[in-house]
């Protein structure tokens, strides 16, 4: 592997040797994941297009070149040097395996490059200062401030040394747009991806990277009840309440280059409204005062647009097009694709889409599973586009026409059925795959270059004095134990386990044993892996020593002294370990790396850093080690988890990208005490275990001719242009791309997208679960906000904003995000100026009504909310790599979290909803009250100061008057409690991705509440940092500027 571009601490850009380099520096924003061929030398591009439109070869060997064709273990020395060789002999330190059961080799006096933390936090207790407002309750909702600077200068901050983060923007601040031209439209030239080995998987078979553009798009072929109008698209059915609204045509005054009652918009410029056609002007508006200029009246702060009903489904869209998959799986940022580059930039908001190509069905609407069997399955022999509910057929049911290709291909004589008059296929009934928006089809052999690999959970595990003393190590092996009959797979799972301190401790699981036998490497400099083959043991043989394991674990390590961490070192034994199968990696690492390979400095938070051109470097890894390891990681189709919990600075930063370019997950318990977040550690493991999970994938996302998907944005490794290695991907995965339109103008009426995710079922079968969209193509801007959907938008709005927080300084990134809502919707008033232009009223459409709310709360996330006091760097960097993967729900639930008041309830009987959601906002604050607040990680339980003493009796007992940080919420034998527990298992049942614990605030009590509860309400002043009123009104005032 290449090292030339290792160094780069800016990790989200492509390395220079790439051939996409030409966006490197310039686009910030519009970066993705790092492309895996492209890094080194090691990693091939994608197959060579010769092979493009043609099946591949019906073998179940590996069609990989020359490499073997049996699937076995990869010879111990690769190219990859990272990787020795084990010596001839096991060297001195390793220790005779042991009949019995060894404990760990006396430790080593503690190092002295362990320092003391920067700064240290409370156990489960926030480090962040107390924030500035006064407590709720006393202080009125942020008074709308006049604009006592003039548009374009920064708003008065308001807090002292805080960078503000409303600074209006530079135009070099701002996101680019998606790079419709940085990426090749051709696929990459050279040998396939894998070559280290013959058993690895290698590109996609039969997946082409590029789709000739020499065929013209036929017009679309459905669906018929959307119908197209002259003059673009319209909806069949304007809501009527805004009829009354269309505008004549007006002269004068409209802005240059719109001009009322023109029918021609081949251009992208399309008049405000078609005469004829009654677009309707269904948008809303927030009055800001009657008198232009004037914004201290007029604004009522109870009719600003909240979501509390949650994230509604994108409904349009669906109901366009009944066939299409469900919003659960895919969702465009706006269901209406700009037919031309103008259009698309006069949005500024991003085209693209948001997919979670495993998300849950409920019960009764499961995917349907498809076997072609002999027939094999049914592709364009061009595009490979799968069959799908939006091809046609023709030639008497001979042949189907391919819908984003329009190819016409042969119908296979097994998939001969007659078509009637009206295209009808007699069989209609039962092809799902015909009918439906999302199916999956069984892969036959040529799609494997090996046998489905089984199900594998390798676990690497810290065992130093602070994983034994905070109680990590004991959780871990019991939640494992507790897991082993509920692992996907059996009986085919495997597992393994390493531990380490200063030194590496491997465990031969063989089945014969009664005992595991520990093994013990302590040079750190020459790992080897001591039995190969009995490292990792299939679960169901060897469950007996699994368990034997797991029960003596916690006790092994009980009086262990050892101070430091052999990460890196112990890394690459796992590495070796797995590397012959994949799997999933969980490591479970309760302090910094402080010995051999990777291990980490010290170099914590800086706050000299902050508002300087360094600030982001706190925010990538500083060591290379960590994004190589990732990549070979993600060659060998391991997923790594990373659970990160020390009281110490960890970074976070460093071990992320383990997880980030694997397709992992971080999880982080800062302060971890068993004591306290022992449930919230045991459901999200117990979770990451159990959930079903796809091994070995890849996805890819094809769409009609004329647009591409030219960014990607999530926790994965870009395999070629546009094919994402994901060595596991569960439910609770999603990612983002952008869209760019490749040619000047769309001249179809439909753009169709596909999402094939080619994985290995835990139970050991190969399977593509293929997912099928339809989307009208418009030629008016009114209408791509008419269908917009909000929380498409955010989502890669949050990606694209984590991402630049890793090149660029926090504030940059949060005004990137301002910058664009304020020309959206700027560009949205311009289309309406006439009839409101002195009106004072900030005017959106109604599907974008909550997008500035979502925003702001963006930018108050912790990922980019203020400065270096507001937010820990560990945790701020655990945040980023959570949202980088959370589906739409789930990160607008974090990012506007459901509040509810239950005190009521408790005492009165009715039954309770958990849909009453209230403004985040002190103003829905009683100090008489009892409030819930639920992000979906965690629960926050606020006690007004005046609450009745009877239920805060009932539900703490005499523990009320005590210190809430050591309060446990527990179930209690009156019905209050019982109500409380109830409510709270209802909030979690609604997303069980992640476990709320509980942490009770009482009102007023500094620093506690400000934590857990003021900077959740996000419609309120918090820090240097607006307040929902004051946010509208300056994006009020910059929509004015220049409108
Ligand atoms: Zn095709």
């Amino acid at each position: 592997m290449g090292t030339e571009n290792l160094n780069r601490p800016n990790y989200p850009l492509r390395p220079a040797a790439t051939p996409f380099a030409a966006q490197q520096g310039t686009t910030p924003f519009g970066s993705s994941g790092p492309v895996v061929g492209s890094e080194a030398s090691a990693f091939r591009p994608a197959p060579p297009a010769s092979s493009q439109f043609q099946r591949p070869p019906l073998s179940s060997g590996p069609f990989v070149g020359s490499e073997p064709t049996s699937f076995r273990p990869p010879p111990s020395i690769r190219p990859n040097d990272l990787v020795r060789p084990p010596p001839p002999s096991l060297s001195s330190s390793y220790g005779p395996p042991a009949s019995g059961f060894p404990s760990s080799p006396a430790p080593p006096p503690p190092s002295i490059g362990q320092v003391p933390p920067p700064r240290t936090s409370l156990t489960g207790q926030p480090v962040a200062p107390p924030l500035t407002r006064p407590p709720p309750g006393q202080v009125p909702l942020t008074q709308p401030q006049p604009p006592s600077v003039p548009m374009g200068s920064p708003p008065q901050s308001l807090k002292m040394g805080q960078p503000n983060p409303n600074i209006p923007l530079r135009p070099d601040q701002q996101f680019p747009p998606a790079r419709p031209n940085a990426q090749p439209s051709a696929p990459l030239p050279g040998p396939p991806y894998p070559t280290a080995r013959g058993t690895y998987q290698p590109a996609f078979p039969g997946y082409p990277n590029a789709q000739p553009s020499s065929v013209a798009q036929a017009p679309p072929m459905q669906p018929a009840s959307f119908p197209l109008q002259q003059g673009g698209f319209a909806p069949a059915a304007p809501p009527a309440p805004f009829l009354g609204r269309q505008r004549g045509p007006v002269s004068g005054i409209l802005p240059s280059g719109l001009y009322p009652g023109n029918q021609v918009q081949q251009h992208g410029i399309t008049p405000p409204i078609a005469p004829s056609q009654a677009l309707a002007e269904d948008f809303s508006s927030l009055s800001l005062g009657s008198v232009p200029g004037s914004f201290e009246t007029g604004l009522d702060v109870a009719a600003l647009p909240r979501p509390l009903d949650g994230d509604v489904d994108p409904k349009p869209l669906a109901e366009m097009y009944p066939m299409n998959c469900s919003s659960r799986v895919l969702r465009l940022t706006t269901s209406g694709i700009p037919n031309s580059q103008s259009l698309a930039s006069r949005w500024h908001l991003p085209v693209g889409a948001v997919v979670c190509p495993l998300a849950e069905f409920p019960f009764g609407e499961e995917v349907p599973v498809i076997n072609f069997a002999t027939t094999g399955i049914i592709r364009c022999r061009r595009c490979r586009t799968y069959v799908n509910p939006y091809i046609t057929f023709t030639d008497s049911g001979r042949k189907w026409k391919c819908n984003i290709c329009s190819l016409l291909n042969d119908v296979p004589g097994d998939y001969f059925a007659h078509v009637d008059a009206s295209g009808r296929r007699a069989d209609l009934d039962q092809r799902p795959e015909l009918t439906k928006g999302s199916v999956e089809f069984i892969a036959p052999a040529e799609y494997m270059v090996r046998p489905p690999m089984p199900p594998l959970y390798f676990f690497l595990i810290d065992v130093s004095i602070s994983a034994v003393r905070s109680g990590m190590l004991e959780i871990v092996a019991q939640t494992i134990k507790s897991c082993l009959d509920s692992l996907p797979g059996a009986p085919r799972t495997q597992i393994g386990f390493i531990t380490y301190d200063s030194t590496i401790h491997f465990y031969n699981m063989k089945s014969s044993l009664m005992q595991p036998q520990m093994m013990v490497v302590s040079d750190l400099d020459d790992i080897f892996v001591p039995l190969p083959d009995d490292l990792l043991v299939n679960l169901s043989e060897s469950r007996g020593v699994v368990d034997a394991f797991l029960d003596s674990l916690p006790s092994m390590f009980q009086d262990n002294m050892n101070v430091e961490s052999a990460f890196g070192p112990a890394l690459k034994a796992a590495f070796m370990v797995m590397s012959q199968l994949g799997g999933k990696l969980l490591i479970f690492q309760n302090s910094l790396p402080s010995l051999g390979v990777g291990r980490l400095r010290l170099r914590g938070d800086d706050i000299r850093a902050y508002g300087t051109d360094k600030e982001h470097t706190l925010r990538v890894p500083e060591d290379p080690f960590y994004k190589q390891m990732a990549a070979d990681f993600t060659k060998y189709q391991i997923a790594v988890n990373v659970y990160a919990f020390s009281d110490k600075y960890t970074d976070i930063a460093s071990l992320g990208t383990l997880a980030k370019y694997t397709g992992g997950q971080v999880y982080y318990y800062p302060s971890f005490q068993s004591s306290v977040h022992s449930d919230k550690l045991r459901h999200e493991l117990s979770r990451d275990l159990t959930r079903e999970t796809a091994w070995e994938a890849v996805m890819r996302i094809r769409c009609g001719k004329g647009v591409r998907f030219t960014s990607y944005h999530g926790n994965f490794m870009l395999r070629s242009t546009d094919l994402l290695a994901l060595p596991a991907v569960d439910c609770d995965k999603a990612y983002a791309a952008q869209l760019s339109l490749e040619e000047t103008l769309l001249t179809t009426q439909t753009v169709y997208f596909q999402v094939a995710l080619l994985y290995t079922s835990s139970s050991g079968e190969r399977r593509i679960r293929v997912h099928t969209a339809a989307a009208p193509v418009v030629a008016d801007l009114g209408e791509m906000y008419r269908l917009a959907d909000t929380g498409a938008i955010i989502s890669l709005f949050s990606r694209l904003a984590i991402e630049k927080t890793l090149s660029s300084k926090l504030e940059d990134s949060r005004n990137a995000v301002q910058l664009r809502i304020v020309k959206a919707l700027r560009e949205y008033r311009n289309l309406y100026a006439v009839q409101h232009r002195l009106s004072g009223r900030l005017i959106y459409p109604e599907s974008l009504k909550f997008l500035p709310l979502y925003g702001l709360a963006l930018c108050k996330s912790a990922a980019l909310r203020g400065g270096y006091s507001d937010v820990q760097l560990d945790d701020r960097c655990a945040a980023g790599y959570t949202m980088m993967a959370l589906p739409v729900k789930s990160l607008l639930k974090f990012l506007y979290p459901n509040l509810v008041r239950v005190d009521e309830f408790l005492v009165q009987g009715e039954e309770f909803d958990i849909t009453r959601r209230i403004p985040l906002t002190a103003e829905s604050l009683d100090t008489r009250g009892l409030y819930i607040l639920d992000d979906g990680f965690r629960f926050v339980i606020w006690f007004g100061r005046s609450i009745l003493p009877d239920i805060a009796r009932n539900l703490l007992g005499e523990d009320f008057t005590g210190d809430f940080s050591k309060v446990k919420l527990s179930l209690r034998d009156n019905e209050m409690s019982r109500k409380l527990m109830t409510i709270l298992d209802q909030f979690r049942a609604t997303d069980p991705a992640y476990y709320q614990l509980c942490h009770l605030v009482r009102q007023g009590e500094q620093p506690r509440e400000g934590f857990f509860l003021l900077t959740h309400l996000v419609e309120d002043q918090i820090g240097g940092a607006n307040g929902y009123a004051d946010w509208m009104l300056l994006l009020f005032r910059q929509v004015q500027q220049n409108a």
